[in-house]
């Protein structure tokens, strides 16, 4: 153990006060530095909270508080084991989504989407969808093929992405978030009222 070690060590050698005064600082420093670059990992609200029923305010502000957010929403978002995250699911109701559906595999699917809005979606798939805000909870839902969405990303620059089959999910999921929509939603109202009288029992059980 470090501290039994350190104690042996100063004990059975001739005291240096300096020595110990750099090697506890150069420690300190250490944890700093972890402590400075850990992610900062935001806690994942779970239904029925209000913020997840409401609609995100537009960002008008682009700067390093937004940047920062981002990247703690990407590190939140891989800690769950999630490829997409919407702010409002961290209690933050603003129109920001984070999605990486190749989970780091692939740089260029990172993907930073602010004030997003669906231009163009075309065709239909029907395939499971899950939600961090919904765990255990995975449904069948019917969203379009392909879509063309348009957003801003961290920097304020509007770009415009196309996706289909598991992107064009992700983002449709995501931009849903945004406007207070979840995927129970899309469901029909006898599995939607099933899915919600299983969530209350696993909330009776304190397993939610
Ligand atoms: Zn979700």
């Amino acid at each position: 153990m470090p501290t039994s070690a350190a104690q042996t060590e100063s004990t059975t050698r001739e005291p240096d006060t300096s020595d110990a005064e750099a090697r506890r600082a150069a420690r300190q420093a250490t944890s700093d530095a972890v402590r400075l670059t850990a992610p900062k990992l935001h806690e994942v609200l779970k239904y029925p909270d209000p913020v997840l029923v409401r609609k995100g305010e537009r960002v008008t502000e682009f700067g390093p508080e937004l940047a920062t957010l981002v990247e703690e929403m990407f590190d939140t978002m891989y800690a769950a084991q999630g490829i997409g995250l919407a702010a409002p699911q961290i209690g933050i109701s603003k129109q920001i989504a984070v999605v990486d559906v190749s989970f780091k595999e692939r740089p260029e699917d990172k993907l930073v989407l602010i004030n997003p809005v669906v231009l163009e979606q075309e065709g239909s798939q029907v395939e499971e969808e899950g939600c961090l805000s919904l765990p255990e909870i995975r449904e069948k839902v019917r969203r379009a093929g392909w879509v063309k969405v348009r957003a801003q990303n961290a920097q304020g620059e509007s770009f415009e992405v196309e996706g289909e089959e598991l992107l064009a999910r992700c983002l449709l999921h995501e931009i849903d978030h945004l406007n207070g929509i979840l995927f129970i939603d899309h469901l029909s109202r006898l599995k939607r009222d099933l899915v919600l009288r299983r969530i209350k029992k696993l909330q009776r059980n304190g397993e939610w």
